[in-house]
């Protein structure tokens, strides 16, 4: 039986068995490596002094290529449902865990470097990221947190000074591009993947799924571990159905639980900016509740259910924006299924979880829907209504909802003057569409004046949960179109705008604005895992 990281097989591709995790040092090629870009947010979760930026070995560390000191370097074992498919060992095939800290405030902070080389996980592939795929990484994990939504963070991003190869699915040709690595950050990064592939590879690894399980509640979800009475299961369950499972009789039940909700309110966050991730894989699903694994994720422009920013998706469109929450189920009844085939929970406890997925997703979307319109109660009708006719008119998601804080709880606005709040994003609508708006403003107007919400308050409350700014993939373009060519300042301007995307910044309207033309091109408002 193999060590679990005997570094003496270091980064030989194979299926670790027994194992969570292999050590493995970064081994990117550096040639002169450069920090493009650091988050002074996340250097603050480190207690990390601004300073050390400026250290010359700053990038040759954070490239990999001089050790951290007092780090123990691994990669994780995992596994997933690729495209609803066992896929089988999968991976840290290009992170590498540097080390965990603890902070001032006792928080425990996982590093990992993203592209620093291969490991036992990496397959065919190179072990590598490339400048591109980075800097949209770093922009978005940032981008996340400024909107209030759980995520991964990035602490910087480095070049190494060396070139990688490359596939371009849009015209097959193979580039040459700059290679980089950033820096992750979280409080854990272990996915559903991480319990299902000890299940995937049979009984006598059942016990590993338990020692992970309890790992993460020990250190990640203390307070369930406080109010569980035993280990075993015990469970009841009435004859009304699923909602007497008693959740403070199995840890592990009450696991499953904080996690499907969690993942609940996680998706119903992204529905609330449009943001569709692209790659909703079980290993790309964090235990913790947090957007994990930024690929060819992309955030709405023009209001479109079936949108994909995957072209590896097409045309099943499993992880188009409308489908995320169906996925998000279907990714919690494989993580509870683990747990199942654990007996760490029973049948019924695995059902409660689902079941409380969907109730927690209904209340947190329809609570997010209802603050995006600036009212007080949901009305299903008038958001369907709302989102039916965004998709016919393909109206931009983020500025339709930034400009409706404009519309006045007023009943005698004239009728021509009612959709003027909203005319820079009902462009080229005909007559027949002008009523179609018309007349939903008219109903909006109406539950607003219901609402009672004075103007004032209202307007800052939307204002707060409506960014004025997000991250959209041409924008991500520019900043990478011009990083390409040595001139970082626009990655580092827009890491400053997505941090405050619900402020007003003077000087700054421009990435406001509706996307050009060329944002449509392919390999920009659609891109492919390879990265
Ligand atoms: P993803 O689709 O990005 O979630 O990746 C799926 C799997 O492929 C994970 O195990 C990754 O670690 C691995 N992977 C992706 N890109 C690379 C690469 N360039 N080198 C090695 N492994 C990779
Ligand atoms: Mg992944
Ligand atoms: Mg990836």
């Amino acid at each position: 039986r193999e060590l679990p990281g005997d570094p003496r097989t270091d980064t030989i591709p194979r299926e670790v068995l027994h194992a969570c995790y292999s050590k493995v040092s970064p081994s990117a090629e550096v040639g002169k490596p450069e920090l493009v870009a650091w988050s002074a947010s996340v250097a603050k979760l480190l207690d990390l002094d601004p300073k050390e930026f400026e250290r010359p070995d700053f990038p040759l560390i954070f490239s990999g290529a001089v050790p951290l000191k007092g780090g123990l370097p691994y990669a994780q074992c995992y596994g997933g449902h690729q495209f609803g498919v066992w896929a089988g060992q999968l991976g840290d095939g290009r992170a590498i865990t540097l080390g965990e800290l603890l902070n001032s405030r006792a928080e425990r902070w996982e590093l990992q470097l993203k592209g620093a080389g291969r490991t036992p996980y990496s397959r065919f592939a190179d072990g590598l990221a490339v400048l591109r795929s980075s800097i949209r990484e770093f922009l978005c994990s940032e981008a996340m947190i400024g909107l209030g939504i759980p995520t991964t963070r990035a602490l910087c991003l480095v070049t190494t000074g060396k070139n990688v190869t490359r596939d371009m699915f849009y015209d097959g040709n193979p580039k040459e591009e700059p290679g980089a690595i950033i820096c992750r950050v979280a409080q854990s990064f272990l996915r559903f993947g991480t319990y299902q592939i000890h299940a995937f590879r049979g009984n006598e690894n059942l016990d590993i799924i338990r020692a992970l399980s309890d790992y993460a509640i020990r250190h990640h979800f203390p307070h369930l571990e406080k109010m569980s009475k035993s280990n075993d299961i015990s469970f009841e369950v009435s004859q009304e159905g699923s909602s007497a499972v008693d959740l403070t009789s199995n840890k592990y039940a009450a696991w499953s639980v904080e996690v499907a909700e969690r993942t609940a309110s996680l998706v119903a966050s992204w529905q609330g900016v449009g943001f569709t991730h692209g790659v909703l894989n079980t290993d790309n699903m964090s235990v913790l509740g947090l957007t994990i694994d930024y690929g060819p994720f992309g955030f709405l422009d023009a209001f479109d259910p079936s949108y994909t920013p995957n072209t590896t998706d097409l045309p099943g469109r499993r992880y188009s924006f409308a489908n995320q929450p169906d996925i998000g189920l279907w990714n919690i009844a494989q993580f509870t299924a683990t747990l199942s085939a654990a007996h760490l929970i029973s049948k019924e406890e695995a059902n409660y979880a689902m079941e409380r997925y969907g109730i927690k997703f209904m209340d947190e979307y329809q609570s997010v829907m209802t603050r995006k319109l600036g009212l007080s109660k949901y009305n299903k009708q008038l958001i369907n209504k709302l989102l039916n006719n965004m998709a016919v008119d393909k109206v931009d998601y983020t500025i339709f909802f930034r400009l409706l804080s404009n519309i006045k709880a007023d009943p005698k606005i004239p009728k021509d003057e009612l959709l003027v709040p909203l005319k820079a994003v009902l462009l080229d609508i005909g007559k027949e569409r002008k009523e179609a708006w018309t007349s939903w403003v008219q109903t909006y107007i109406e539950e607003l004046v219901v609402s009672g919400i004075p103007e004032e308050q209202r307007k800052v409350a939307m204002d707060s949960i409506n960014p004025k700014y997000i991250l959209r993939n041409y924008l991500c373009q520019s900043a990478i179109d011009a990083a390409e060519l040595g001139d970082y300042g626009e990655v580092r301007r827009l890491l400053k705008l997505v941090e405050h995307p619900y402020d007003e910044q003077p000087g700054m309207e421009k990435y406001a604005r509706l996307p050009p033309a060329w944002a449509y091109r392919p390999g920009v408002c659609m891109l492919s895992c390879s990265s």
